[in-house]
């Protein structure tokens, strides 16, 4: 296995797209089996090493950042099987954790399967995306990465490769698991007792319900638990058209009730996608689309997936929505073919592309929320931001996941002063948005950057639920250490 420690061949290691500086490492290691990294985590006491997983450095919260531990690539870990088909309905793919999402995707595309999941950055590595329970513009309709992974093959931090296949394990009556591995030995611990917030998307701490099913622990714990060495995910057949449209709104209110009837299926429509842009989003991207008109108070993009018999109705119902609430049809952007379909995808991504160079130009780092709220309340989390970046005169943009509730909020400082007060209203707004019942991250985790408000979310009783999970798995405390759980709670 190649080890790796010199400063150039490292850099790369040190940086995600958090902005999160100072992370240093003694060396890289590239395993290229399953073999090699459980037998990395079995020595690393006898080492004296603690390693941090990294994936393909997309993520946004520091987590793969090392602060002294080895790092552990999963970069030569990246084959992709062949498409095995179960049913009309089902297939499954088995993929390693270093294989980009995309060409998952695309295997799976071109034996005429579908894999949902589809997070806006598609240079994300597939173990990353269970390991942070990824989600994206379709989860509308087909929910997080969870829903998706039939099994799972993890390295242990003590060393044990673990297989779980959904529907073995699952917690008892008392909320307890018990397993027996080879070098770990007995594993019996406690599911956590804290109840889950009622939205759509949730990506903050340990998952725990119960009567849960133990490889819903592992997604989206972070790389915390173990690492992810392969994983079975479930196919769905391909739908056979899908249309999508931009449409324009020139008030606020016309446009969340759009949303609101949308989500309601309102006149036959059944949205797989609903994205908001706000105004502000829209006039970052007008730099790259002049034709955005300069009236517009806002956008969302919509998808539906269509058969040829079904087509027009379903377009006659989306139009006449958009009539009902006041979008101008002749002037939407709409998609009837996998080109125009792919023009408005790049509409899309184009946006944090434009933020984050916008932000190079700058001195001060941006403030993002990830939080989500219960569906139904879309339009109170979208004017809870508003309003508090007028009050506070903030350069922002508001845009993502309208119909899961879940927005993005971008505050871009101008100087130290302003990037001072949108901390503060960050704060203010994590408290906000748990109170009214939300999530302090829907897709993004929490790795090192947000595990101050993991525990105004769960409380310090709620960490140390985590910590006596994290402990079962990992007593000596070698693998992803300050990731989520803050550190001093192991002390
Ligand atoms: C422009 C942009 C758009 C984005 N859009 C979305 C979006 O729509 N939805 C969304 O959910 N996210 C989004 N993200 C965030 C990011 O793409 C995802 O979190 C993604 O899953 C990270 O993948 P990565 O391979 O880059 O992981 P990294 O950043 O390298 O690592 C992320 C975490 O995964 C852990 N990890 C990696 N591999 C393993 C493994 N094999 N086993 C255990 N743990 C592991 C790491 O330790 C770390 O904690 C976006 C990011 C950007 C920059």
């Amino acid at each position: 296995m190649i080890l790796k420690s010199e400063p150039s061949a490292i850099a790369g290691f040190l940086e995600d797209t958090s902005n999160l500086k100072n992370g240093w490492t003694p060396g890289v290691f590239f395993p290229e089996t399953p073999e090699e990294v459980a037998s990395l985590l079995a020595s690393a006491v006898a080492e004296g090493r603690r390693y941090t997983v990294a994936g393909n450095g997309t993520g946004t919260t520091g987590a793969r950042i090392p602060f002294g531990d080895y790092v552990i690539a999963m970069q030569k870990l990246d084959r992709i099987s062949e498409v095995e088909v179960l049913s009309d309905e089902k297939a499954l793919i088995r993929v390693q954790p270093g294989a980009l999402l995309q060409e998952v995707q695309a295997k799976a595309a071109a034996a005429g399967w579908f894999y949902p999941p589809d997070p806006t950055e598609k240079t994300c590595f597939i173990g990353s995306t269970i390991a942070n329970n990824s989600t994206g513009s379709r989860s509308l309709k087909y929910g997080p990465t969870r829903n998706h992974v039939q099994a799972l093959k993890i390295a242990l931090p003590q060393g044990d490769l673990l297989e779980i296949e959904r529907g073995q394990y699952f917690a008892d009556a008392e909320g307890r698991f018990t397993l027996d591995l080879p070098i770990a030995g007995r594993l019996s611990f406690q599911r956590p007792g804290y109840a889950m917030p009622l939205t759509s998307k949730h990506n903050a701490g340990y998952w725990s319900t119960p009567g849960m099913d133990l490889i819903d622990l592992f997604i989206g714990s972070e790389g915390t638990l173990g690492v992810i060495v392969e994983a079975t995910l479930l196919l769905r057949p391909a739908p056979e058209q899908v249309i999508a449209c931009l449409a324009w709104f020139q008030s606020e209110d016309e446009l969340l009730d759009f949303v609101r009837q949308a989500r309601a299926g309102s006149g036959g429509v059944s949205p797989r996608a609903l994205e908001l842009f706000d105004r502000r989003a829209l006039e970052f991207l007008r730099q790259s689309y002049p034709e955005i008109a300069t009236e517009t108070a806002g956008a969302i993009y919509f998808e539906e997936e269509t058969t040829a018999e079904s087509e027009d109705t379903c377009l006659e119902a989306w139009l006449a929505l958009m009539e009902r609430c006041g979008s101008p049809v002749e002037k939407s952007w709409a998609a009837l073919d996998s080109e125009g379909l792919q023009k408005l995808r790049d509409f899309r991504h184009k946006l944090p592309v434009l933020v984050n160079e916008w932000l190079s130009r700058q001195s001060e780092s941006k403030v993002s929320t990830d939080m989500a709220l219960p569906d139904e309340r879309f339009a109170e989390l979208f004017r809870l931001y508003r309003d508090a970046c007028d009050r506070e005169g903030f350069t922002y943009i508001i845009f993502g996941h309208i119909g899961n509730a879940h927005l993005h909020l971008n505050i871009l400082p101008r100087n130290r002063e302003e990037f001072d007060r949108a901390k503060t209203l960050y704060r203010q707004l994590v408290s906000e948005v748990l109170a009214m019942g939300g999530t302090l991250s829907a897709e993004h985790g929490i790795g090192k950057l947000k595990s101050e408000y993991l525990v105004q979310m769960y409380g310090r009783d709620g960490i140390m639920e985590m910590v006596r999970v994290k402990k079962a798995f990992d007593p000596y405390l070698v693998l992803n250490i300050g990731n989520m759980i803050p550190k001093d709670y192991f002390e």
